[in-house]
């Protein structure tokens, strides 16, 4: 499709990486003028999702710089089409990972837009009018209405944030494997970061017997006490793995780096499934025994659908589950990552975008 910028004219300042060195840098740029679909958001705060670390450094190799990142958007409407339905100027909205899709293929139609194969991001995706789309780290974002949704009353705005990617990423599986609405199952989370974090604290909303399998010893005490899993097990120690042998149902894999797929997969019970939702940037090697002898499966899945994660929301304010969160001011984006980048995060980093004003200067 041929570029159309004929009506972008709204300037946007934001944050952006310009080559694989990673590092922002403020940048202004335009966006469309809202369209008859379109809300424009005033962005509050934005998370920090270790995908943007991937995309800005283009460790997937799929960058097209300038990248704007930013998928986890959190803000209020200031503008609404004139075919817009369900939003109102001042409401309280959030974008995650979804700019657009073909909105007619079997799985737009069955609210898995997600899995549509003309999906297109929020960043370093190509929209509707072949523009390449920016993300979170900006002020303003005009999004179609149909990728946006509302953040109930009663969640705070900052920590709401990472909900829109981290939060949708691990409910949408555990949805799908029926363990939102049955209690009692015993479920793993490898890697506890951004989305692993989350993952346990909707394990133990649902009732589950959550087990953190980590590389991490200092995070042992903090998943128990304050995350309320039941037990951890340290990656790099046979014994506690050997302990854990086919005593879970379920293991979601948040895992954002190179790892060994073999001891997680003898974590399972017979029958029982692997869901890798982290994506590293090398192919992970997947061992036929572990699957065969256990009769295991291993699948995975990316983000979930919008009116799912408008459900997640309501299911975050029923059981009040936000994100753990570092708010940092823009001026400390590159820091933030690099912290991210050795796992040096509790356990996700927010962006006060309407702080930036005064900070706009690194
Ligand atoms: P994160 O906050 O950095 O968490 C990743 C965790 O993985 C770390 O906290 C760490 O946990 C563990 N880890 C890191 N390096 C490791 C290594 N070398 N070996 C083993 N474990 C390691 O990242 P995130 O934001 O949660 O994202 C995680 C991954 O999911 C990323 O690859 C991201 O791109 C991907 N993602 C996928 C989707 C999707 O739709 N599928 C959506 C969002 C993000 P411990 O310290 O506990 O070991
Ligand atoms: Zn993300």
């Amino acid at each position: 499709m041929a570029e159309s910028r004929a009506n972008h004219t709204v300037s946007v300042s934001g944050w952006a990486a310009h080559d694989s060195s990673g590092k922002i840098t403020p940048y202004s740029f335009k966006r469309r003028q809202n369209g008859v679909n379109d809300v424009t958001i005033k962005i509050l705060y934005c998370g920090i999702c270790h995908t943007d670390l991937h995309c800005a450094k283009n460790e997937w190799g799929i960058t097209m710089y300038p990248v704007v990142p930013g998928h986890e958007i959190i803000g209020e409407v200031t503008k609404v089409g004139t075919n817009v339905k369900g939003f109102m100027e001042g409401d309280r909205v959030g974008v995650g990972c979804l700019a657009a899709s073909c909105l007619e293929c079997h799985h737009c139609k069955t609210d898995q837009e997600n899995y549509c194969q003309d999906l297109q991001f929020v960043y370093n995706g190509i929209f509707w009018d072949g523009t390449i789309t920016y993300g979170g780290y900006s002020q303003i974002f005009v999004a179609d209405y149909r990728y946006v949704v509302h953040i109930p009353a009663s969640l705070p705005m900052d920590a709401a944030a990472p909900l829109l990617c981290a939060g949708i990423t691990v409910f949408s599986p555990l949805k799908e494997h029926d363990l939102v609405a049955t209690a009692g199952k015993r479920i793993g989370v490898v890697g506890l970061g951004g989305l692993g974090h989350i993952a346990v604290k909707f394990g133990k909303a649902f009732g589950h017997h959550v087990t953190v399998i980590s590389t991490s010893p200092s995070k042992e005490p903090e998943a128990k006490q304050r995350l309320g899993a039941d037990h951890f097990i340290l990656s790099s120690n046979p014994k506690q793995l050997q302990a854990a042998r086919r005593s879970m149902d379920f293991i979601l894999d948040t895992v954002s780096a190179e790892h060994s797929l073999l001891p997680i997969l003898e974590l399972l019970k017979v029958n029982g499934t692997l869901f890798l939702v982290g994506a590293p940037d090398k192919p992970l090697q997947l061992p036929a025994f572990p699957l065969i002898f256990g009769k295991r499966s291993v699948k995975g899945g990316i983000i979930g659908g919008i009116k799912e994660t408008q459900e997640m929301l309501e299911v975050c304010a029923k059981y009040n589950i936000t994100s753990d969160i570092e708010l940092i001011t823009p001026d400390k984006i590159n820091e933030a990552m690099e912290r991210l980048a050795k796992n040096d995060v509790r356990y996700r980093f927010v962006i006060d975008i309407a702080n930036a004003v005064t900070s706009n200067n690194n």
